[in-house]
């Protein structure tokens, strides 16, 4: 066998990439400069590839920003409204990812979303009537030859037209289908100019193949595909899917004159089992992602060997891989100072993904030993507790009683609020001086003591500006925590940090979660000191602020060895104990938040109930089934787009929840009253992602529409989310104009109903 990669990481082992396009934008450094730079990471990054052993490492998976928009720009796929600004390629290409402002006009990015089922996020493509499709751009040649010219005769990779075209919007009258000869045309061009340039392979992408295909979907990659592979000439072309498997369209596509096809067998549940039923073609490659290009942890070798031998026994030529690309996980365990050698020798990162390929390839004995060495003992301790706690939860842990009618009217008398209730999402800003206070405190130039009085001092500010401008539920302001998950993590037992484990999670922005490293326990309150303190300077309810078991798990890195079902759980209980412990302190209202809640949801939607929300929901469920029925809890979303979950939703049995939804148009409105939906609902009355102030007039209009919409009963008014990304400047006039919408509203309605 021989070994390849699907992709690498490539925003630099210390950030590099991140920082030199950020001083690009500043006008710091030029653009040959911040060309020198990414010359020197791709370099690098073959050169740690070739060192590691493996035998083809792919080229043009480099990207200043994104690999889609590169896409789009290759192929001269660029809205209008940027091609009108007449800027170089390059500034053409960063007005699209981040928005255009200046001299040549004022223009705003394309949107975002996620990719498939990760963190990372992809600028989608806008296709237009009149998109001329047609190679345009040079990135793709010139990384090959660039590649070449150092040494390493690299596979070119490239986002494929029909993944291309799945995860596009269209803003014209034509559909997908209109493009296919264009994207036909262009992609041949392109294996063309690659064959000259003395390429062997090509990779191209594809997981939209992941998700459920329906016969017009299989029709569509048929028709690009038949055509594009009859003008393949002397390139070789690898299909590479990952994110899962390809069990409804794998007999369509191996019947197709491709040379390899790029398996999944980590997400692919059924990767195996078709392999198994189908066979695989004689006369081509199979690309086998055994090891997984999403998780940090080493691969188990024995458990790996007899999934390749079940492999090789049903393909002649297998060339081991990635599962997905390495751009998910960090570049190197090397870079961790911090971590002891007991945990660190169970962390495989990018660099150490290449190692494992390499030794399952070679299959040395010395390799093998020292891997079942380290699964034959107790990677940690097991905290039977936990695990029988787990073990014994019953449905009845799951349920709330009595039912959210009844404890609607409960809460009513409880709280006595005014119609439409005005609150905020949790955080406030985080001031130049608070981020200021947290890292004194880190370097320890100040005691624990002069850090927690800070915080206090921020929090009792906090508070009594709520009660000045009116809020009717307060928040304290989030000030002691830097992240909503980390700082749970930092007090949960369970949980270990890294120092340098950045993953890209769009353009310039990293995030670096914490691990789950063993069974996650509370050995101590996490947020009831903050909140005491905050309760106890009003008369005013003010929230409890809880991130939400599903939302740490999906923003973590998981446990390998334990279901996501039960790592959940066990955050669950750790969690259940803190709101009992809220509750028990006085804590009236608590607020879970589940921002990521979204975020596993499985790729096909057949699988959407019986691999996730089965789980997801009642982990939610249990944290909050034991309080009283006077107690309130609240949950938050980060997005708009639960249409299709929503009855999930309102399952979680909250009694109620704040959303984003301004930027949406306010469509999910439909959405809540077509369902019926039960939990009281605060639609977020203004974007916090922008530093804009929305006036009085504007957010009243937003009431009016949600008050034509919901219950009145029902509604909560609250901006989109946390406040803790927005300068103090812009953040005091909204509030104050949020409140004076609501009383505007509220004296409407009055009279009206007078
Ligand atoms: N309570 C958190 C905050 O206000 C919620 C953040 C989020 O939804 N991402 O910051
Ligand atoms: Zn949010």
């Amino acid at each position: 066998m021989t070994t390849t990669v699907v992709g690498y990481p490539r925003i630099g082992s210390h950030r590099e990439l991140k920082f030199a396009v950020q001083k690009y934008f500043k006008n710091e450094i030029s653009a040959q400069e911040l060309s020198d730079i990414a010359a020197g990471l791709r370099q690098s990054n073959w050169q740690t590839i070739a060192d590691a052993g493996i035998d083809t490492p792919v080229s043009n998976d480099f990207s200043y920003y994104d690999q889609t928009l590169d896409t789009a720009c290759l192929l001269n796929i660029v809205p209008e409204r940027y091609l009108k600004l007449e800027l170089s390629p390059l500034d053409q290409y960063f007005a699209q990812a981040r928005g255009y402002q200046g001299a040549k006009g004022d223009v705003k990015a394309l949107p975002m979303k996620k990719w498939f089922n990760t963190n990372y996020h992809y600028l989608v493509t806008e296709f237009e009537d009149a998109t001329d499709i047609k190679v345009v751009g040079t990135k793709i040649f010139e990384e090959y030859a660039e590649a070449k010219a150092e040494g390493f005769s690299t596979r070119p990779v490239i986002v494929g037209p029909y993944t291309l075209l799945k995860n596009a919007k269209f803003t014209g009258v034509k559909r997908p289908f209109d493009y296919a000869e264009d994207l036909v045309k262009a992609y041949s061009e392109i294996f063309a100019k690659l064959v000259s340039l003395g390429a062997d392979w090509i990779q191209i992408d594809e997981p939209a193949l992941v998700k459920d295909q329906t016969e017009e979907d299989l029709t569509l990659f048929n028709d690009i595909y038949r055509p594009l592979l009859d003008a393949k000439g002397d390139l070789k072309v690898l299909l590479q899917t990952y994110f899962g498997d390809i069990r409804d369209s794998y007999q369509l596509l191996t019947e197709l004159d491709f040379d390899g096809f790029g398996l999944d067998f980590v997400e692919g549940t059924e990767t195996l089992k078709t392999l198994k039923s189908e066979g695989f073609p004689e006369d081509k490659t199979l690309f086998a992602g055994v090891i997984n290009g999403k998780n940090i942890w080493k691969a188990h070798y024995v458990s790996k060997l007899s999934l390749i031998d079940i492999i090789q026994k049903y393909a002649k030529d297998v060339v081991l891989t990635t599962s997905c690309s390495l751009q998910h996980v960090p570049y190197t365990v090397k870079n961790e100072v911090k971590l002891t050698n007991d945990k660190l020798k169970y962390l495989a990162f990018a660099e150490e993904k290449l190692t494992e390929l390499v030794e399952l390839d070679q299959r040395k004995e010395d390799a093998l030993k020292a891997n079942d060495a380290l699964f034959s003992q107790p990677r940690y301790e097991e905290n039977q507790a936990i695990l029988d706690k787990v073990d014994a939860l019953k449905p009845s842990d799951f349920n709330r009683e009595p039912s959210r009618a009844e404890r609607a009217k409960i809460q009513k008398a409880e709280f006595d609020l005014p119609e439409l209730p005005t609150t905020t999402i949790g955080s406030f800003p985080q001031t130049a001086e608070v981020r200021r206070n947290r890292s004194k405190f880190k370097k320890g130039e100040i005691t624990k003591e002069q850090y927690d009085q800070f915080n206090r001092d921020q929090i009792k500010a906090c508070v009594e500006y709520q009660e000045e401008i009116g809020i009717d539920v307060l928040v304290h302001g989030e000030f002691e925590r830097n992240d909503m998950v980390e700082y749970f993590g930092e007090k949960l037992e369970g949980f270990i940090f890294t120092s340098h484990a950045w993953v890209q999670s769009y353009g310039t922005r990293c995030v670096k979660p914490p691990i789950i490293w063993g069974d996650v326990a509370r050995t101590q309150p996490v947020t009831v000191a903050e909140s005491v303190y905050a309760q106890s300077l009003t008369d005013k309810p003010v929230k409890g602020m809880l991130t939400g078991p599903v939302t740490i798990l999906n923003w973590s890195f998981p446990r390998e060895d334990l279901s996501f079902k039960e790592s959940t759980y066990q955050l669950a209980l750790a969690l259940q104990d803190e709101v009992l412990d809220l509750e028990a302190n006085g804590i009236k209202i608590i607020q879970i938040d589940e921002a990521a809640l979204r975020e596993k949801l499985p790729l096909r939607q057949s699988d959407w109930y019986r691999k996730y929300l089965d789980w997801a929901i009642p982990a939610f469920r249990l944290v909050a089934s034991k309080v009283q029925a006077s107690t309130q809890i609240h949950t938050h979303m980060c997005y708009s787009e639960f249409d299709d979950i929503i009855q999930a939703i309102d399952d979680m049995d909250a009694d109620v929840i704040s959303f984003e939804a301004s930027r949406s148009d306010l469509s999910i409105l439909d959405t809540l009253q077509a369902d019926q939906f039960e939990t009281h609902a605060g639609p977020g009355v203004y974007d916090i992602h922008s530093p804009r102030v929305p006036s009085e007039e504007e957010i009243a209009t937003t009431i009016r529409k949600i008050s034509d919409k919901l219950p009145l009963d029902n509604i909560w008014i609250n901006p989109d989310c946390g406040l803790k990304t927005r300068g103090v400047e812009e953040t005091g006039p909204s509030l104050v104009n949020l409140v004076a919408a609501t009383k505007l509203v509220r004296s409407e309605l009055a009279t009206h109903e007078g």
